[in-house]
């Protein structure tokens, strides 16, 4: 079985005061006012309504830099939105750069999952990151460690083919797996091919493809079993899906109708996915943005919402709950 999340992304702002060389989601901060234009809960709101399928609301955000007399208004729209998204009978995962403890443990209350990805480490990430203050390794390492500090559920990943070599790989999977040893709240990490941002697709070539699939085995090999392994499906040959899932993938993340971060990648529709893989023996379920053996970790009234989106699966579906 192979699951993924019927997903909405919401983007509260595309401004961001870093500039990763890879980006091509950010916009420039407007002068003045960094969120000028910034999403309206109205304007979410008709978002969500026009996805009534998705049951995870992905808040994927530009950065506001924690000094900035501009960051209290733009946490407070992470929080509006959250808390909208559960309005809407929805469960908020939010991905916005690195936060406060005080910041994360609020979100955490809203959001069953959050994340932060490692993207990996070493110099080639180092000088991905020359121009953005805050991703620096040692404070994208210590999201992480914070994260589970709080016991949130968390997805992490690593962006993959940006110049690093086959032994950073390695060590990035293997500080992972020694995180999830101490605080055991990585119910995911994905694997994600890096693909240029503000050019047509161009598919990933067979060698990557091959370098690929080595590191999911090898990271299924070291992250501990319950950690999910994710693939994103639109960069990915879909003739090589099940390669992937026989090295260890067993999800394919949310998936909404576009991905904001690789928009010359299409996603493909949960149909052909399903179709494409009962044909080779595998089966596509839909999941939550938390997973279930971290339902247990959520704050009652986030297991209670988590809880009613799971029996109304069962009931459409005919699952045993
Ligand atoms: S922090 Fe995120 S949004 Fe900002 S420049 Fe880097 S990748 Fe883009």
């Amino acid at each position: 079985m192979v699951t993924w999340s019927p997903s909405v992304t919401l983007v509260p702002t595309h401004a961001c005061f870093n500039a990763c060389s890879y980006c091509g989601f950010r916009h420039a901060p407007a002068a003045g006012d960094p969120l000028a234009g910034a999403l309206t809960d109205t304007a979410a709101a008709h978002q969500l309504a026009a996805a009534p399928q998705a049951s995870e609301v992905l808040l994927l955000s530009g950065e506001v830099a924690p000094s900035s007399p501009h960051r209290q208004r733009w946490f407070a729209r992470l929080l509006s939105l959250s808390r909208l998204a559960l309005r809407h009978g929805r469960l908020p995962h939010t991905n916005a750069g690195p936060l406060s403890w005080r910041e994360m443990a609020a979100l955490g209350r809203l959001n069953p999952s959050m994340g932060l990805m490692l993207e990996g480490l070493g110099p080639a990430y180092d000088a991905l990151h020359r121009h953005a203050p805050s991703k620096t390794e040692a404070l994208r390492l210590s999201q992480l460690e914070q994260a589970g500090r709080l016991g949130l559920p968390f997805t992490t990943g690593l962006l993959l083919g940006v110049g690093e070599t086959a032994a950073e790989r390695r060590s990035a999977l293997a500080w992972l797996a020694d995180l999830q040893r101490r605080f055991g709240h990585l119910q995911e990490v994905i694997l994600q091919p890096w693909r240029p941002a503000n050019e047509p697709a161009r598919p990933l070539d067979p060698p990557a493809c091959d370098a690929l699939l080595d590191t999911i085995a090898e990271a299924r090999a070291l992250l501990p079993p319950e950690v999910h392994l994710q693939l994103p499906p639109n960069l990915w040959p879909l003739p090589r899906l099940v390669e992937a899932l026989e090295a260890g993938i067993d999800d394919l993340g949310g998936i909404d109708t576009r991905d904001v971060i690789n928009p010359a990648y299409p996603q493909p529709t949960p149909v052909v996915l399903a179709e494409h893989l009962e044909r080779q023996g595998w089966r596509l379920r839909p999941r939550l943005c938390v997973h279930d053996a971290w339902l247990p970790w959520l704050a009652p009234p986030l297991r209670r919402q988590a809880a009613r989106q799971l029996r109304r699966w069962a009931h459409e579906r005919g699952w045993r709950c």
